[in-house]
């Protein structure tokens, strides 16, 4: 992984969940300099808004008043325009140099995001929804970036404008400086009381946003199923529902937004015409002179105006922060360690595994797996049996360490499996899962994913042969060029599953898992799948979950699994003698076949 700007992700992870303040920090890393920029171009222009004024006073006390309609009413008129054209200048830049840091920052955020989430362990992902997850990698990422882009420089330029027009209107006259702020404090008081409920408001808005688009991914993603079951109406309505709850969370934000701007609104004026009616009587009563007071009138309004959109920043502010908390309950997720182990194989793996009463359980779960104990010796083949939910699929998975073992000794060429580096296991293992997944890219991409090097032309056509897929390739319009899945070709159940098949032999493992690899198939493409894999697991330890008595007939040792326990163990021989689970399976699957055969040949005399 490359490091995001002299920040290596685990120390960008560490300083993002110190705090807020140390987060945002972190994040501008690079990029503070341009942010000053930005910041310091914005005084600059709220200064040139301000000399405006003080020329405008010049022109009435000192130009008109005095009826110097010479060259100086020239230089004033210029003077105007030179500083129009600063100012515009100025906000220019200050805007440019923002949008850099923003979207920088909004970018290293989602790389970020990104790579961390798919280093989360199983368990994370178990019980985290995708949804959540997409809404927090670029909705909650983008409320970031308007942080910086529009929240963090307009506070800025709040603070400045404030600043130096206050000391501008205080050095004209102090006691009209001070009666131009006496409400300022109330609008202070009014923007908090909003920011909290706004936070409240939105947070509950983008739950309800993330709930939403997981209901629309789950549908997407199983659209088969709906259809199948013909549950449009249905899923319309959980959506419809859903929709509705966002609708009125929405409605809810909207409200206090629109409550808030008024009611600010109200006190920003009320401070105005105050700040205008005490300067006008002090001028009547000649304290101030006009030049001074058509100055006032037009700065005061930059004391007000600031103090207004300070409100309003800390409201929008405050959903940066929720966006911020969102993004943190993500990012204190610890990564799957993938490089740390005690042991560093020095040789190559044999392959010899034993499990020493191995139990586990998932977070949350009781025991799954109880007092597992068998071994296996290089090269051999465990077929593990047994009814949905007895624990197979759980026990395979502990062998790259997708989760870990909570109880008794898993040994790997006898070394504990944990001592090992998880990235070592997962490139020593390889696994053909039961719903065969391929990636939206070419055919030769996704079978030279496993090799995680570039590979040539051949070993990947060899690959392909040993899984008998090449020749279904070659009769694609483009070859080992096409692409699967939505803009390429539609690949049957075992086609995919021997694409799958060719990643994993590529990808030369010494260890094997085969999970169900043959159950989403017909038989005849069962029968190519099954030499595919016969040649996949020569020379390898392989760990094959099957329901045929068929697929597993040939295993060195077969498991019967049952509520997480060995209840059978043995060679198919010594297991059809006993009764059990085994037998009875047999038994069955030897009855339908004799059932079918009769069918067939009934069908044939008839
Ligand atoms: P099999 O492969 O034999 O069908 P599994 O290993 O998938 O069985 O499941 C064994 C048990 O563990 C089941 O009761 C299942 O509900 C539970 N289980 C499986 N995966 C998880 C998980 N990620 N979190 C919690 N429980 C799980």
């Amino acid at each position: 992984m490359s490091s995001q700007n002299g920040q290596e992700p685990l120390e960008l992870q560490r300083n993002l969940t110190k705090s807020r303040a140390n987060g945002l920090w972190h994040l501008m890393a690079g990029y503070r300099w341009i942010y000053l920029g930005a910041i310091v171009t914005l005084g600059l222009a709220a200064g040139m808004r301000t000399a405006s004024s003080f020329l405008l006073r010049f022109l009435v006390d000192d130009v008109l008043a005095q009826g110097l309609f010479d060259q100086t009413l020239l230089f004033v008129a210029l003077g105007f325009v030179v500083i129009a054209v600063f100012e515009g200048t100025f906000t220019f830049l200050s805007g440019r140099l923002a949008a850099q840091t923003s979207e920088g920052i909004a970018r290293r955020l989602r790389d970020f995001m990104f790579d961390h989430i798919q280093r989360l362990s199983f368990a994370y992902h178990d019980t985290t929804q995708t949804g959540e997850l997409i809404q927090r990698a670029t909705s909650d990422v983008d409320a970031i970036r308007r942080f910086f882009a529009q929240e963090a420089t307009g506070f800025g330029r709040i603070v400045m404008l404030f600043t130096i027009n206050f000391i501008a209107i205080f050095s004209l006259n102090a006691q009209l400086a001070l009666i131009s702020v006496v409400i300022i404090p109330f609008i202070i008081i009014m923007s908090y009381f909003f920011f909290r409920r706004i936070s409240v408001a939105y947070e509950l808005y983008q739950e309800q946003e993330a709930s939403l688009s997981t209901t629309l991914q789950e549908n997407l993603s199983g659209v088969r199923v709906v259809k199948a079951f013909a549950r449009q109406e249905y899923e319309r309505d959980k959506f419809e529902r859903e929709n509705s709850e966002r609708l009125s969370r929405g409605k809810r934000l909207v409200r206090l937004h629109s409550l808030y701007w008024p009611s600010s609104d109200i006190l920003a004026g009320a401070q105005m015409l105050l700040g205008f009616f005490v300067g006008a009587i002090m001028t009547i009563n000649g304290t101030i002179t006009v030049g001074t007071y058509m100055a006032y009138t037009s700065m005061v309004i930059w004391i007000i105006w600031p103090m207004r959109m300070l409100g309003r920043l800390i409201v929008q502010m405050s959903q940066a922060l929720v966006s911020y908390d969102r993004l943190m309950e993500v990012v204190v997720e610890e990564r799957e360690e993938l490089t740390a182990g005690t042991y560093a194989p020095t040789t190559s793996l044999r392959g010899e595994i034993v499990f020493d009463n191995v139990c586990f359980e998932y977070e949350g779960t009781s025991a799954v797996l109880k007092d597992i104990s068998f071994q296996c010796r290089p090269g051999q083949m465990v077929a593990l049996m047994g009814y949905t939910g007895s624990g197979k699929t759980t026990l395979v998975n502990l062998l790259p360490r997708f989760y870990e073992v909570t109880g008794g000794r898993l040994l790997l060429d006898g070394v504990a499996l944990h001592r090992y580096p998880r990235r070592y296991l997962r490139q020593q293992i390889g696994i053909v899962e039961q719903e065969p997944f391929l990636f939206s890219r070419t055919i030769e991409e996704n079978i030279a994913y496993s090799a995680g090097r570039s590979v040539s032309e051949e070993e990947i056509v060899a690959a392909a042969k040993a899984a008998a897929i090449h020749d279904v390739i070659l009769g694609f319009p483009n070859g080992y060029n096409t692409l699967v899945g939505e803009r390429g070709v539609t690949l049957s159940g075992g086609q995919k599953q021997r694409i799958t098949i060719a990643r994993t032999l590529l990808k030369d493992p010494r260890i094997l898992i085969l999970d169900d690899a043959t159950s989403s198939v017909d038989t005849e493409t069962e029968v190519s799948i099954q030499d595919a894999l016969a040649r996949l697991m020569q020379n390898r330890t392989s760990f094959v979950i099957a329901h045929r008595i068929q697929t597993i007939m040939a295993a060195d040792l077969i498991l019967v699994l049952d509520k997480g326990r060995i209840v059978q163990k043995g060679t198919h021989a010594e297991l059809i003698e006993q009764a059990g689970i085994y037998r009875d399976i047999y038994d069955l699957q030897a009855q339908i076949e004799v059932d079918l055969e009769q069918e067939i040949e009934g069908l044939v005399a008839a």
